[in-house]
């Protein structure tokens, strides 16, 4: 019997760093962080507001530049690439923005907004075209096209993330990075949404970058999660895993977070993190987790854990879990 060879990874990055200068010092918002992104999966980057995870989506797609590190997209270093050569790669590379409202001209109508990046990029013959193919990704998106010519704040919000979505989709991209792509909807909304990304994924072998902070939402769209905790990615597993068995004590407590659907689980105990949020300026040595955690020790102070391989395809960054030992 022959084993099937892993896809060769469309994105990684290895070691990304992204510090900000600010009068106190270095804010260290990605530290050391190594991804890997295989051909039509999604990552989910998952963690609490200010952990980083929306600064590595924009520092992947260099909105924001690296402070040290690579990003490989199908092999190649884009953070060695000059302006032309971003501009091409822009097209196959995309973004959707939690609010598409504060990414979009509010004077330019529906129809203009997901034309733009045509018109920009030149990937069409003209505005006729650009303008058939806007009708083209409203339908796949499922934004009925009697709303072609009106302006963003006539719609609802889901209607204004499918006019994200289909902006997003008008130059044939290969990679999106969806940041936060539901968070400001109705759960009702949200679950349409998220089905909506999933057909479009499934239909045009997109790969995915997930960004959010809510764990039931990156569990039913996610091949593999990273979780982040200021900075720097406290475990990576496959969904499933990482659901079933959380071992950082991060995870575990966003995890008991998670409201219980079911009735007869609303009494569950919800492991609540106290303690003060480290400092993500100039952070000290150790687990930077050390301050919330019950689990610390001396050594959690003293030395930072490495984000090493605890089982098959399970990584954690914790001391507690050196040697085989779970909690
Ligand atoms: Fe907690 Fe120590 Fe593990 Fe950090 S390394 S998560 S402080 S047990």
């Amino acid at each position: 019997m022959t084993q099937e060879t892993p896809a060769a990874p469309l994105l990684e990055t290895k070691n990304l760093k992204k510090y900000f200068k600010v009068r106190e010092g270095w804010l260290h918002a990605v530290d050391d962080v190594s991804v890997t992104i295989a051909p039509r999966k999604t990552l989910g980057v998952v963690g609490e507001s200010g952990c980083g995870k929306s600064t590595l989506g924009r520092t992947i797609l260099r909105l924001l530049d690296a402070t040290e590190g690579q990003i490989l997209f199908k092999g190649q270093n884009i953070l060695t690439y000059n302006r032309k050569e971003m501009r091409e790669m822009r097209k196959k590379m995309q973004i959707i923005f939690q609010d598409p409202y504060s990414s979009i001209d509010p004077r330019m109508s529906v129809a203009e907004i997901i034309a733009e990046y045509m018109l920009i990029h030149k990937t069409c013959s003209g505005r006729t075209a650009a303008f058939q193919r806007t009708a083209e990704l409203m339908d796949t998106v499922g934004l009925a096209r009697r709303y072609a010519g009106a302006y963003p704040h006539e719609l609802d919000g889901g209607r204004r993330q499918r006019i994200g979505i289909a902006r997003a989709l008008s130059l044939d991209p290969e990679f999106i990075v969806c940041d936060e792509p539901v968070s400001a909807l109705d759960v009702s909304i949200q679950a349409q949404i998220l089905n909506l990304l999933m057909d479009i994924q499934e239909d045009r072998g997109l790969t995915y970058l997930f960004i959010t902070h809510d764990l039931s939402v990156v569990k039913h769209i996610s091949d593999e999660i990273a979780v982040m905790y200021l900075g720097q990615c406290v475990e990576y597993a496959s969904s499933d895993t990482l659901f079933e068995n959380p071992m950082h004590p991060y995870t575990q407590a966003l995890l008991s977070a998670i409201p219980e659907p079911d009735i007869a689980m609303r009494g569950k105990k919800i492991d609540i993190i106290k303690g003060e949020v480290a400092s993500p300026i100039d952070p000290p040595a150790g687990c930077r987790f050390a301050s919330r955690c019950r689990h610390a020790r001396g050594v959690c102070r003293e030395k930072a854990p490495a984000l090493a391989l605890r089982e098959e395809g399970h990584l954690t960054a914790c001391h507690l879990h050196e040697g085989g030992c779970n909690l």
